[in-house]
């Protein structure tokens, strides 16, 4: 690839590269301002943090069903109208307590996170990360974990005004190699929409091979797998643009340096 610009390879972040801080710190952070509520006022503990999951839960849900996948991820927007909802004040900072949560441990790179990437760029390929989390919630746990150095750049939707599987994301990185994630309906149908390989990062891949392609796709033990991953789906329901070709990989590997192998030795 002498003398031609680098080619760019994207990758996903939540549950491909990284784990984030949200679920064991983030969010309990947010439930204990919470629960001081009045309105919440004799009850038991456990109740009212089910009552708080599913009144966020369901102001995330709003946003998606109005189509509004960049808000959909504005955290500390979320939270705010539920802390207004609820009267409590001085809800702390997502960033921060994004920033506290890495520096206390609550993230950890995902199987093969660091080599992937090493990979890739010894293979003189650019490395953007392409997530639909916010860039102020995302890059202090990639530095966190030591990542950050491995990435040119990163993409999210609160630059760009869409997200994934919205192909305005991926057209906003130009021209694109193959695409890693973990999410058949953001990452496989995205890069599919925008014209670029998908590389679908799948743990319970069954079989003995790192990587599926081509035929073997298609092949009646992948395909029953396939289609149960299909019925987990639970973003597809907001995607009705998913045909069954939009959601079929380039290939599916079982973690992300499986995923670079097949990129570097199939492409490079
Ligand atoms: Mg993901």
């Amino acid at each position: 690839m002498s003398g031609q610009a680098k080619s760019t390879v994207t990758l996903d972040l939540d549950g491909v590269l990284i784990q984030n801080p949200f679920g064991s710190y983030v969010v309990p952070t947010v439930l204990g301002h919470l629960e001081r509520s009045a309105r919440l006022a004799g009850r038991e503990r456990a109740a009212a943090h089910r009552e708080l999951r599913g009144a966020i839960s369901a102001e995330w849900q709003r946003r998606m069903d109005r189509r509004d996948f960049v808000a959909a991820y504005h955290w500390d927007e979320i939270y705010g109208v539920v802390a207004e909802a609820y009267g409590v004040s001085g809800l702390p900072d997502v960033t921060r307590l994004v920033e506290e949560g890495s520096a206390q441990g609550h993230v950890h790179a995902l199987p093969g996170a660091h080599q992937a990437l090493h990979l890739l760029r010894e293979r003189g390929l650019r490395t953007v990360a392409l997530t639909n989390g916010y860039r102020r919630y995302q890059w202090p746990v990639l530095e966190a974990l030591g990542l950050a150095p491995l990435f040119d750049d990163l993409e999210s939707p609160e630059a760009h005004g869409y997200a994934k599987p919205q192909p305005e994301l991926f057209h906003a990185v130009g021209e694109v190699l193959a695409h890693v994630g973990d999410t058949l309906e953001h990452d496989v149908l995205g890069a599919n929409l925008a014209g670029v390989r998908a590389v679908w990062v799948v743990p319970e891949l069954p079989g003995p091979d790192p990587v599926v392609a081509g035929e073997a796709l298609a092949n009646p033990d992948f395909s029953t797998f396939f289609g149960e991953m299909q019925d987990r789906a639970i973003y597809l329901r907001h995607h009705p643009e998913a045909t069954a070709a939009l959601l079929t990989p380039w290939v599916a590997v079982r973690n992300v340096l499986d995923g670079a192998r097949a990129i570097v030795e199939q492409l490079t």
